[in-house]
């Protein structure tokens, strides 16, 4: 069996998948979208599984970035 798979580029790929394992053998770009900027995206193109993900968003871990200034403790001057 076969199926496509629209890319949120825009891109179509063909997916062929074996019926009995349901193992996809087979990713080859059947179109390439009208607003696809990936230069590497072009027909025949064989991808693979990770390429037909989304893209991942903004990383989880994003706090705020600068510290206060750390100062080195002062040695303390004692009256001679
Ligand atoms: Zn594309």
């Amino acid at each position: 069996m076969s199926y496509t798979l629209t890319l949120q580029c825009g891109c179509v790929v063909y997916v062929s998948q074996n019926p009995a394992t349901r193992i996809v053998h087979t990713r080859i770009l059947q179109s390439k979208g009208l607003s696809c900027v990936n230069r590497r995206h072009e027909v025949g193109l064989r991808l693979y599984l990770w390429e037909l993900l989304p893209p991942p968003s903004t990383p989880p871990c994003g706090g705020p970035q600068g510290d206060g200034p750390s100062r080195e403790p002062t040695e303390g001057g004692a009256p001679g």
